[in-house]
């Protein structure tokens, strides 16, 4: 049990990654509290989870609730250990598009959502975080590489990626410890989102063949390597990045 009682917040835990962070963090003994809008999903996690995991809905772009969200986390359990600022993606109502057409309206939505709610929900965080915390923030493969209608979204994680440096520096006096998961392709509720229905299947494969592994990753994949971020195993890695994409970024076949 790498993280015997270890108290975890998980924004975005509803759902995907960050679902699959909080199923692998609940294997390793930790509790704690996800986060996400999406009452359906939310029920269906916590159906998943057990009752050593509380929902608490919220919404990351708005400072309110960054704040009743700790502060609620912290009056149930006393203690948060672990921060795992995951939620982001497609913003509601953003359209990504190339820089030629994207609306300063989808920009801002995008950017709100992917890099503004990160450094926002890290701060409105840290007067509830244990000394000595991990902090894990999701970044992407995206930000190492353009890609179709994507210069927002690897703008924003680029960023992300930056803070993770800029925060440790921060936070040193406090032993907070501020790293990046990159995610490559990974087979999450987010796919449903972006592509047609009736084009999932052979999309799917289309990538796979594209992955060296062979494969798209799985949440488990992520869960497995936030775990280990958020134990004492990494205790020496401070302001890095750890890529999990089957090779895509690294390697072309
Ligand atoms: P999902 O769409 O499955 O999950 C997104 C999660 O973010 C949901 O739980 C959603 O909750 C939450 N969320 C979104 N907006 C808000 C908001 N305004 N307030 C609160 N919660 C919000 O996507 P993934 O699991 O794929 O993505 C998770 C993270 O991983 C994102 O940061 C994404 O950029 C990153 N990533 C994903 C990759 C992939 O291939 N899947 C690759 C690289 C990075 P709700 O629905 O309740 O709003």
């Amino acid at each position: 049990m790498e993280l015997q009682d270890k108290v975890a917040v998980i924004t975005g835990g509803n759902s995907g990654i960050g679902f699959g962070i909080a199923k692998a963090f609940k294997n390793e003994g930790a509790l704690g509290a996800i986060v996400g809008r999406n009452s359906e999903t939310m029920k269906e996690a916590l159906d998943t989870l057990g009752s050593v995991f509380t929902g608490i809905t919220g919404d990351v772009t708005e400072a309110d609730d960054l704040e009743m969200i700790f502060q609620k986390a912290f009056e149930r359990f006393g203690k948060i250990d672990v921060l795992v600022v995951n939620a982001g993606g497609m913003a509601q109502g953003a359209k990504m598009g190339p820089v030629t057409s994207t609306s300063e309206d989808s920009y801002d939505k995008f950017m709100d959502l992917n890099l503004k709610s990160v450094y926002f929900t890290v701060q409105k965080a840290l007067p509830f975080l244990k000394d000595g915390a991990s902090v894990i923030l999701i970044g992407s493969v995206a930000a190492h590489q353009a890609s179709s209608d994507m210069s927002l979204y690897a703008a924003a994680k680029s960023g992300v990626i930056s803070f993770a440096r800029g925060f440790s520096l921060d936070l040193l006096e406090r032993k907070i410890r501020v790293n990046v998961i990159s995610p490559g392709i990974i087979d999450t509720p987010v796919i449903n989102k972006m592509v047609p229905a009736e084009h999932i299947s052979s999309v799917k494969e289309l990538w796979s063949s594209n992955i060296p592994m062979g494969r798209i990753g799985q949440t488990e994949d992520i869960g497995n390597v936030a775990v280990f971020l958020a134990s004492v195993k990494s205790a020496y890695m401070l302001g890095t990045e750890i890529i999990v994409d089957g090779g895509i970024s690294s390697i072309s076949k």
